[in-house]
């Protein structure tokens, strides 16, 4: 008998039903937080070659609730409209959740990026940002683009120069896509901010004493077993992290070549030279090697924490039973698939859902998106005029104590925030208090019994309000 495998898309809607049972709402109401404010779907020629080349793709305006919608651009030859709409609807929930005031929004270019030179990228990236602007699909008070799945900062570097080639007139032009080099428009940090974000989340999970009990488990980060799918721009920054800022033990590894596992630990930067230098994580010395065709054991690997970070539809009916993580954290969005995740909850594992845990991005998305409508890098006001005071203050203590700090102290102790600081710290607190606000929803709701619906429940709250509030036009 085949095993149940709803979509991607099914999947959540399933999640969002599940919670809006819980918020009382109205049935018209939470119809209109569910469905998808606007759909552009599109074909365009692009010349590879001798060739022309007809490419499908597609941006999807979740909800128009507030603007602009905001969402990444992913390139992968699996893109489908039922997909980007997935992904769209949680870019809402995760705004909402992270207290970001966007609406949600995907795209999606159905192209295997690996496949083309970045001269060919650099055109399709043009003609589609080309064809967002000619339906105002695009731009810094309408819907704002960023990285995702088979993107990154020089593909948003081609969609800004794009995007002011055509509106060169608009003075805050720059806003009209994240995610940018630091060089031209973007902002500090940007780059590792989901992973960043990921590692608060899953620090933050593993401190509640009473959750880790549950789980058999001690308090804390440090010591941690950890297994990641994936070591693309989330999974290499989260494993990276986890290990040097939290002292996890990263012990297994999944690529597209195959996996590894070392029971004593990987060092993650071991890791990433050994794959630079010959091509592949395979035959990392002392690790057992799995090869493509067995790629997908690495979400079977005893560990205590399991990050799926590459793609949805990961973990489904036909391998939950092997899963043996403790804690399931999905760095990637949608790597458990409805079904499989009612027998983990069963089980009772805890798993930390996509929609606040890879929150990171947007939030340092929406830092960026300030930062190019104020035209000033964070910290330029106030740095200098921090330092002096601290400065004073350490001199004070000094001549009142008669004791005097070494240079490196003061140094330490007088250091005033730059962008970095300021972006890291506004992160690590916004993750810190989404937890806890979707805890407290689990804790308060009886009802409620894992953390995604809490997460749901939360969101769904917050857009309604903001509807009953607004009231609906005209
Ligand atoms: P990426 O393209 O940088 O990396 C993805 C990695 O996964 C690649 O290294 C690829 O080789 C690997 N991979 C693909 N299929 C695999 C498989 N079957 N087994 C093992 N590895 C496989 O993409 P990314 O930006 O890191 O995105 C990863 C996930 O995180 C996606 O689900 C994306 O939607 C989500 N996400 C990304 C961001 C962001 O800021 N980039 C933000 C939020 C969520």
């Amino acid at each position: 008998m085949t095993k149940p495998r709803p979509s991607f898309f099914e999947s959540v809607q399933a999640y969002f039903n599940k919670a809006a049972r819980h918020t009382g709402l109205n049935a018209g109401l939470l119809e209109q937080i569910r469905v998808c404010n606007a759909v552009y779907q599109m074909q365009f020629p692009v010349k590879i070659g001798n060739e022309v080349r007809v490419i499908e793709a597609y941006r999807v305006q979740h909800s128009h609730h507030r603007n602009p919608t905001k969402g990444g651009i992913r390139y992968s030859n699996h893109v489908t409209q039922e997909e980007v709409m997935a992904l769209a609807t949680l870019m809402t929930f995760k705004c909402a959740i992270v207290n970001v005031p966007f609406g949600g929004a995907k795209g999606g270019v159905k192209v295997n990026p690996w496949d083309y030179s970045p001269g060919q990228l650099e055109k399709i990236t043009r003609r589609y940002t080309t064809e967002l602007v000619r339906r105002n699909f695009i731009g810094p008070s309408i819907d704002v683009p960023a990285p995702d799945y088979g993107t990154g900062s020089r593909e948003m570097a081609w969609i800004y120069d794009t995007y002011r080639t055509l509106k060169g007139e608009e003075i805050d032009a720059a806003g009209c896509v994240t995610g940018k080099p630091v060089n031209q428009q973007g902002i500090r940090g940007r780059t590792e901010a989901t992973g960043r974000g990921v590692y608060y989340g899953i620090r933050g999970a593993c401190e509640v004493p009473e959750d880790m009990k549950k789980l058999g488990l001690t308090p804390g980060l440090a010591g941690k077993t950890m297994v990641v799918q994936g070591l693309g721009n989330v999974g290499s920054y989260t494993t990276t992290i986890s290990q040097d800022e939290g002292g996890a033990i990263l012990i297994g590894v999944g690529e597209v070549e195959g996996a590894i596992y070392k029971p004593d630990g990987i060092d993650i930067h071991d890791l990433l030279r050994h794959r630079k230098e010959t091509g592949s994580i395979l035959n990392y010395p002392g690790a057992k090697s799995f090869p493509k065709e067995e790629r997908n054991r690495v979400l079977e690997f005893d560990c205590d924490i399991l990050v799926p970070a590459a793609l949805e539809n990961q973990i489904t009916m036909d391998n939950v039973h092997r899963v043996k993580a403790k804690i399931i954290a999905e760095a990637a969005n949608g790597p458990i698939t409805s079904f499989a995740e009612e027998k983990l909850i069963e089980d009772g594992r805890l798993i930390i859902p996509d929609l606040f845990l890879n929150a990171g991005g947007v939030t340092v998305s929406y830092f960026e998106w300030l930062k190019n409508l104020s035209h000033m890098r964070f910290g330029r006001m106030d740095k200098r005029f921090n330092q002096n005071m601290y400065d004073q203050l350490v001199a004070t203590v000094e001549r009142l104590t008669g004791h005097s700090l070494s240079m490196q102290e003061r140094a330490m102790l007088v250091k005033g925030a730059d962008e970095i600081d300021l972006v890291r710290s506004g992160l690590e607190e916004t993750m810190i208090m989404a937890y806890h606000e979707i805890r407290e929803i689990l804790k308060r709701k009886k009802k409620v019994q894992d953390l995604r619906t809490a997460a749901f429940v939360n969101a769904i709250n917050k857009i309604s309000s903001d509807y009953l509030s607004l009231g609906i036009f005209p």
